[in-house]
């Protein structure tokens, strides 16, 4: 069976440069039927350049991009049946939100009451219903983002690409689009590119995350996987928050850290083995087998949580968050804290 057989989207080798700028480096990404997949990267990694490339926007130099059973490499936007949301994608500012939503369906010629009953649908989904008469300039940015939305959905399109769309939003309002692009998504079995520059909007998302730094994908993988288990120091670094170190395995379960500190580790890695190790901040506990013990340097109360950073006596620093029960440990008091192996991800 072919790839092409089993995903919607195949996108292979694709490289496109800008003068001296190589905006994507040889790209290659399957997302399946039905999926959410997140592209999750810093500001000017790629993202928007390979999400045009996919819409039919700017035509790649090297690399092709399937849809389904067909090459889509070279055919023009319209043709590709693909709906799209931009964070500044301004609807038509002179069309109703009947207008703006029917637009995709007039251009494709539908018969008009199949255009009612689909608009009405549409908005419907979106939970605009008694809205069609309004202009874009009468609504919150939620709701105009959400008439882009079904605008995007209307027409059934094979594939739903979204480029930050909630950039904009305040933060109560993003999370709520958030929930109910999962839920629409979800309900319509759409297969979605997100592009995000946001971590948190990424995990909440997201079937599976691509993590894009300097036009190329540097891990894919689901949500958990990115999280705990990161293929190296820029997606561990990116998502999360990390205590980072490098070493090499010096005994089986032990890696001997740059700076001298012996640290158990779960056994697997050969002896002599260059490694970086991730201890998420959130997996200290009061005691266990690798201890460290030191000066409270920073102390920040999050709520439901302390975030505090320890100088260890031995000299490392590191990055711990704990429960929030008690006082809030000021500056210069002394902690203590342990982490388990198990709690500690050791890659090459
Ligand atoms: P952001 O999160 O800021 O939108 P991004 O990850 O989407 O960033 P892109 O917009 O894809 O990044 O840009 C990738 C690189 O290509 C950047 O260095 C950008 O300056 C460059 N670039 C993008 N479009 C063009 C263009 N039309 N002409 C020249 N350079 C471009």
């Amino acid at each position: 069976m072919s790839d092409s057989a089993s995903s919607e989207l195949l996108i292979e080798g694709v490289t496109k440069r800008f003068g001296e700028v190589v905006a994507l480096d040889g790209v290659s990404l399957k997302v399946a039927r039905g999926e959410l997949l997140t592209i999750l990267g810093p500001s000017g990694s790629g993202k928007t350049t390979l999400l045009k490339v996919v819409a039919g926007f700017e035509t790649p130099d090297a690399g092709s991009v399937r849809a389904g059973d067909s090459d889509i490499t070279a055919l023009p936007p319209a043709r590709r049946d693909i709906g799209m949301v931009f964070q500044n994608y301004a609807l038509f500012p002179h069309l109703t939100v009947h207008g703006n939503v029917a637009f995709p369906l007039e251009m494709r010629n539908v018969p008009r009451a199949e255009i009612e009953r689909r608009v009405a649908e549409a908005l419907a989904t979106v939970e605009l219903d008694g809205y069609g008469q309004r202009l874009p300039r009468q609504l919150s940015g939620g709701q105009q983002q959400r008439v882009a939305l079904a605008r995007a959905i209307v027409f059934n399109p094979r594939l739903l690409l979204l480029d930050e769309p909630f950039g904009a939003l305040d933060r109560k309002l993003r999370e709520t689009m958030q929930l109910e692009v999962r839920r629409l998504q979800r309900k319509l079995g759409l297969t979605t590119i997100f592009i995000t520059h946001d971590q948190e909007e990424a995990l909440v998302l997201s079937d599976r995350i691509a993590v894009m730094n300097r036009g190329t994908i540097q891990q894919v993988a689901t949500t958990t996987e990115i999280y705990e288990r990161p293929a190296n120091d820029f997606v561990a670094d990116f998502v999360g928050e990390s205590n980072l170190f490098h070493g090499s395995v010096s005994a089986p379960g032990e890696v001997t850290v740059d700076g001298g500190r012996r640290i158990a580790v779960p056994p697997g890695t050969a002896v002599g083995q260059r490694v970086g190790l991730l201890m998420r901040p959130e997996r200290f506990a009061p005691g266990g087998v690798n201890r460290f013990a030191g000066a409270v340097v920073e102390s920040v109360y999050l709520g439901t949580a302390f975030k505090l950073r320890l100088a260890c006596d031995d000299g490392m620093e590191l990055l711990v968050r704990q429960p929030a029960r008690g006082p809030l440990p000021v500056p210069g008091a002394r902690l203590e804290v342990a982490i388990d192996p198990d709690a500690i991800h050791v890659f090459q």
